[in-house]
């Protein structure tokens, strides 16, 4: 198999991987609406958190720290920076 031959079929594999997840994301639009409105009315009672640190930088002032959160009700996740 030649060298164009073989990046032409990756190509032809990307695209319809492309055009799989660009069907999929239509459909998925309107659920991703109401998942939104659901997590928004959501007070968020219970919480797991996991605790993040980029720590050792040469420059101490770079080090940070972090929270990333998943709420246990709405599945929704954020982090806040320290
Ligand atoms: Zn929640």
């Amino acid at each position: 198999m030649t060298l164009t031959t073989e990046r032409e079929q990756i190509r032809k594999a990307v695209n319809k991987i492309d055009k799989a997840l660009a069907k999929l994301r239509a459909k998925i639009i309107p659920y991703c609406a109401e998942l939104k409105i659901i997590q928004d009315n959501c007070q968020h009672p219970e919480t797991i958190k996991k605790y993040g640190g980029s720590t050792g930088n040469y420059d101490k002032s770079e080090d940070c720290f972090w929270v990333d959160y998943t709420c246990v009700d709405c599945d929704k996740k954020w982090t806040d920076y320290k």
